[in-house]
């Protein structure tokens, strides 16, 4: 049995929590959505103010080379590839998650072009991230191609001969489930397939080694993990054995090999520096910078196999409060119960159905009534299906400690034994769940 003396306690032997005077952490809210957007740093609205006031108000285009504007993809994507397992000048910062992942996945279509032309597919996962299903629609269509979507477990032999691309998402979005990406590029490599990886709710989260594994593209979020703020650049990792080799289609003037010679014909940079494309956004690297360095701020700690071994902590004390309080309530885990097969977030779905009928899901109407508690998590609906509506909730270890899961813990206990999720304030659905 776990008392919240023992949950204290573990705060108290924990290195890493003076990181979590880096944040702004409102009071009263034990925020567990991390994992959909990071808490802001003390640091950025400072940081902002002097771009906009100072480099922006009195510098104006000067601030480009007087206050380095223009270096800062490629100086803020060094900081990520600290984080991600990547080189120096091998990363840069830019565009969203989104757009980089069409820019790779039309690098890696035209390489498979080029190297395999017999090769026709995509291959990727039922339950993958719906954007990036759908940048690989759009992508498959434009070159004739097909999109093959298996489960998890299928994935292994559906790597044939046919198969051009593996993309994945590292972790699951929904289950927080983690692939073997060593494992999986080295199957994908003696097949003679390339992959491509979306790191968003693994960077900064858990430990990535993106050249270690022999990954051939990868892409990542900036507002999750990386406290980058709300639509934040996102980031693009090319393997450095191909980053010269192609081009990505969107050629956009920041991509040129000298944007400033302002040549009619398109020459694209060496390197990383051709997956920019238009005018970075300044202000919005600013955030991103300092969210960044809260992270780097655990490397004197430990760094991300620090970070990971707490993230792991928090989540296995989460699982034992609820089997020990709320095991009545036929909550059930659905995120893998082994720790080292799930990323830095927890998914639960409800296995009996509400005893009545509800306006909504009842997980829904639950992460509505926790959030007027101050737990802040979030909902992800099913489809009706095999897959089940689910009850999230991420663990950011920079800012999270055991008595707050404690709290999370006990808010759940008291939502459920009380049934405050029946009550209709918490059957309004929201735009953004
Ligand atoms: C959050 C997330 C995205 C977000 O993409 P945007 O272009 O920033 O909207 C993409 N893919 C995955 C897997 C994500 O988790």
């Amino acid at each position: 049995m776990l008392s919240l003396q023992d949950c204290q306690a573990l705060d108290r032997a924990d290195p890493l929590r003076v990181l979590k005077d880096q944040f702004v952490c409102p009071p009263g809210v034990m925020y567990l959505d991390g994992n959909s957007l990071g808490v802001m740093p003390k640091a950025t609205p400072g940081r902002i103010r002097q771009v906009v006031e100072q480099e922006w108000g009195q510098g104006l285009i000067r601030s480009w080379n007087s206050a380095g504007w223009v270096d800062w993809p490629a100086q803020i994507g060094d900081k990520v590839a600290r984080l991600v397992g990547a080189g120096p000048n091998e990363l840069v910062v830019t565009d969203s998650t989104s757009v980089n992942l069409f820019k790779v996945l039309s690098a890696a279509l035209a390489m498979a072009r080029h190297d395999a032309p017999q090769r026709d597919q995509v291959l990727s996962e039922r339950s993958n991230f719906p954007t990036d299903l759908y940048m690989a629609q759009s992508l498959c269509q434009q070159h004739g191609m097909r999109l093959v979507l298996v489960d998890d477990m299928a994935l292994a032999p559906a790597l044939s001969e046919r198969v051009a691309v593996l993309m994945l998402t590292h972790v699951n979005y929904r289950t927080g489930a983690m692939h073997d990406m060593a494992a999986l590029d080295a199957q994908a490599k003696a097949k003679g397939i390339l992959t491509v990886w979306d790191l968003a709710h693994s960077a900064g989260a858990v430990e990535v080694d993106l050249r270690g594994s022999g990954a051939d593209f990868a892409v990542g979020c900036g507002y999750k993990y990386l406290n980058g703020g709300p639509g934040a650049p996102a980031f693009v990792w090319v393997n450095a054995q191909h980053a010269s080799r192609f081009w990505q289609p969107l050629s956009g003037w920041w991509g040129h090999e000298r944007p400033f010679a302002f040549t009619p014909g398109y020459v694209p940079a060496q390197g990383i520096a051709r997956y920019l494309c238009g005018t970075p956004p300044v202000i919005s690297l600013a955030a991103l910078d300092e969210g960044v360095n809260t992270v780097l701020a655990a490397e004197p700690l430990g760094g991300m196999p620090a970070l990971r071994k707490k993230s792991v902590a928090l989540c296995e004390t989460f699982i034992a409060l609820v089997e020990q309080c709320c095991a009545d309530h036929g909550l059930r885990l659905v995120s893998p119960r082994d720790a080292a097969q799930r990323g830095s977030q927890l998914s639960w779905c409800f296995d009996t159905p509400a005893p009545q009928a509800l306006a909504v899901s009842q997980a829904y109407a639950v992460v509505q009534a926790l959030m007027a508690r101050g737990v802040v998590g979030d909902f992800r609906a099913g489809d009706g299906a095999s897959q089940p509506d689910l009850m999230r909730f991420g663990f950011t270890p920079l800012y999270i400690g055991f008595e707050t899961v404690w709290q999370a813990v006990m808010h759940l206990k008291a939502v459920l034994d009380h049934r405050e999720w029946q009550r209709p304030q918490f059957q309004q659905v929201q735009t953004v769940t």
